[in-house]
């Protein structure tokens, strides 16, 4: 007996393999996907699928004219926090001013009191809630950064307490070390200090603790220079490492074009990006990450300026950007609509943001974020009647079944109709 070329057979679905080309959608009607191990087999006519199915005594999985997705990806978050800023929310809108609440103690040093004093075990388990969440809408890869320690031995448990994530979940995760994230108090008078820090002895033992999969700075007036970005970014790339960075999220610094320079995988935010930035990132080929989540949540009324990174042909990707501060947000689907009514992004440029263009956001474009044989097998089941479906309804989770490394993540495989 040979061995049999799939394990398992999803049939009878519409399929959005988001794989580029003439097809909105990349979309195959009345489609059947098979998995040999992590990766896919085979896409192709579901008539086609059941009969070798019957034959070879194949397991098969009637997905009943569901629409098929790549898993969904979710390339920016800050996942792993201690506390919440609750409170200080319910302070303002009760009108208090910001001042007084960073007087109080409130604000992002917060989030870091309360992260360094979380012991490992909490960080994950609280950042596992918040994982699940982002999993039920078919998110099956998740980026998680540091960046609330701002000292090595929080920003080792943050990046540890991320990896525990993948071990515990049913889920992918890439690690970023954002270094440059705030200035902490005690290193209030040694500003160069905490930099040479960051892009020195901690990154390379993070690094070497295999802790690091991509770097990231906060490159900001409020935050960190471009001379001081650059001289992490130098830092990182010495030690191979690639780079995401949070660049014109407040103001048009040059961020942008300094992330182009240095080859990075994304620039993220860029709510201020000036005609030569996007023509940086477009020729670099560096993924604009788009997040609606902060700008909603901080009433922004400058976005993105999208025609202009369509024109320099920069891919554009979609996150929740889930951090306690700017974007409490755990739907990757609810940022799909927002980046179309808020941004602009038709259907389907948000629907490939969430999929073929955050894989490229990770640099994981080859793996994962369009269903095509040889890619792993992550994918999700929904209940709609189109594609546009997934960014046009507002607090709706039609995810009715995920496929993660080839296996079904729900006990029972595809939820009867
Ligand atoms: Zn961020």
């Amino acid at each position: 007996m040979s061995i049999k070329e799939w394990d398992r057979v999803w049939v009878g679905a519409d399929i959005a393999t988001m794989v580029a080309g003439s097809e909105p959608y990349g979309k195959l009607k009345n489609a059947a996907l098979a998995v040999k191990g992590e990766r896919i087999a085979w896409i192709g006519p579901a008539a086609e699928a059941r009969r070798r199915a019957a034959a070879e005594d194949i397991p098969l999985e009637d997905c009943a004219g569901r629409w098929m997705t790549p898993g969904l990806i979710d390339c920016h978050t800050h996942l792993v926090y201690g506390g919440d800023r609750v409170e200080e929310f319910e302070k303002r809108l009760c009108g208090v001013s910001y001042e007084e609440i960073a007087r109080a103690g409130g604000g992002i040093q917060s989030t870091v009191n309360a992260t360094r004093t979380m012991d490992s075990a909490s960080l994950s388990g609280t950042a596992a809630v918040r994982a699940r969440r982002l999993m039920s809408e078919g998110v099956t890869t998740i980026e998680v950064k540091s960046g609330y320690g701002l000292e090595l031995a929080t920003e080792r448990r943050m990046l540890e307490a991320a990896r525990a994530l993948e071990r515990e979940l049913p889920v992918s995760v890439r690690t970023t070390y954002l270094g440059l994230h705030a200035l902490p108090n005690e290193f209030r008078e040694r500003r160069r200090h905490f930099v040479a820090q960051a892009s020195g002895p901690w990154l390379e033992e993070l690094a070497a603790a295999h802790l690091v999969d991509a770097v990231d700075a906060f490159c900001e007036n409020i935050a960190f220079s471009l001379a001081e970005t650059e001289q992490f970014l130098r830092a990182a790339r010495n030690l191979g490492l690639p780079a995401h960075l949070h660049a014109g999220q407040l103001s048009d610094m040059g961020a942008a074009e300094l992330a182009a320079q240095y080859g990075a995988l994304s620039a993220d935010h860029l709510e201020y990006l000036s005609e030569h930035g996007a023509r940086a990132l477009g020729a670099a080929c560096t993924v604009a990450v788009l997040l609606p989540g902060a700008y909603f949540t901080l009433r922004q009324s400058t976005p993105p300026p999208v025609p202009l990174l369509r024109e320099a042909g920069v891919p554009m990707a979609v996150a929740t950007d889930c951090n306690p501060g700017t974007s409490p947000c755990t739907s990757l689907l609810l940022m799909l609509n927002m980046a179309c009514t808020l941004f602009g992004l038709t259907p389907e440029e948000a629907l490939c943001g969430a999929t073929r263009h955050a894989a490229r956001a990770l640099g994981l474009q080859d793996e994962i974020g369009t269903l095509a044989v040889g890619k792993r097998a992550d994918f999700a089941l929904w209940d709609i009647g189109r594609p546009a479906e997934l960014c046009y309804a507002l607090g709706a989770n039609p995810c009715r079944g995920v496929v993660y490394r080839g296996r079904p993540r729900t006990p029972g495989g595809v939820a009867p109709r």
